[in-house]
């Protein structure tokens, strides 16, 4: 990451003085986003860091497409199912909830009415409706909230493979390939590292955390065959997603267009 006043900085929260943030133009910046990750094992060829890195980088995009501006990520969240694998670290999920409605509520309050938490990390959904609930509780002025994982807008067929008995549930192909788009350096070339436990029986849709825990127990830590991951797919995978979630979020803040901020560099 740059710091400078790069037209790419203009998109980073933390980048701009409390004056700034105070005088802004919301037909400039139009809504703010906290991107939700997590530090989680997956698996032996790819970093802890996975779900931040792939929603970081999917908030960048939307808010350089859409005029948004980003704070940086929630790098720790609720990962317990993952807690048999070194490296992983968790958090209880009434902390979490906490965490991230005072954030929301600390935005809130310095004037910003859109807000977008776009989350990178499957079990965080769970916690959505008590931030939700937390929020509408604690703060009564004027906001706009979403809370999203960036799946939400994908064609059911890409969707199945991030998340499907076929294609696997973690550290899976799909996460792969969009991980080599980003940072090809950080996936290390493991052979055979494939893994399918045995779920005969089991509908994706039932699995809970424990569950899942207990599947991946004793395993590489992976549900999937990352050897089918390619930088090519990653990249489409980022262009897909990148389209299908602008324009969700586009009609959701009733954004018009997709201006670019009129600001230059100094
Ligand atoms: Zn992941």
């Amino acid at each position: 990451m740059k710091i400078g006043r790069t037209r790419q900085s203009l998109q980073q929260l933390e980048t701009w003085t409390s004056p700034e943030v105070q005088n802004h133009d919301r037909e400039v910046h139009k809504f703010v986003i906290i991107p939700l990750g997590s530090f989680e094992q997956h698996g032996p060829h790819a970093p802890l860091g996975t779900d931040t890195f792939i929603g970081w980088e999917i908030c960048q995009r939307l808010a350089s497409k859409l005029n948004g501006v980003t704070v940086p990520p929630v790098w720790f969240s609720v990962s317990e199912e993952h807690m048999d694998f070194a490296g992983t670290i968790t958090i209880k999920p009434e902390t979490f909830c906490d965490y991230v409605s005072d954030i929301i509520f600390s935005l809130a309050r310095g004037g910003f009415t859109k807000i977008l938490v776009l989350n990178g990390h499957g079990t965080n959904e769970t916690y959505f409706p008590q931030i939700y609930a937390k929020v509408k509780e604690g703060y009564k002025g004027e906001l706009n909230l979403l809370l999203l994982s960036y799946w939400t807008a994908l064609p059911i067929k890409e969707r199945e493979y991030l998340c499907s008995l076929q294609w696997g549930l973690h550290a899976n192909a799909f996460e792969t390939s969009v991980i080599l788009a980003i940072f090809p350096s950080l996936v290390r070339k493991v052979k055979n590292c494939s893994h399918f436990p045995d779920v005969s029986g089991l509908d994706v849709k039932d699995l809970d955390a424990i569950h899942f825990r207990s599947l991946l127990k004793n395993s590489n830590g992976v549900w999937g065959d990352p050897s089918k991951a390619t930088l090519r797919k990653g990249q489409t995978l980022l262009a897909s997603i990148e389209e299908t979630l602008s324009s969700y979020v586009s009609g959701a803040f009733q954004l018009s267009g997709t201006v670019v901020t009129s600001e230059t560099p100094d």
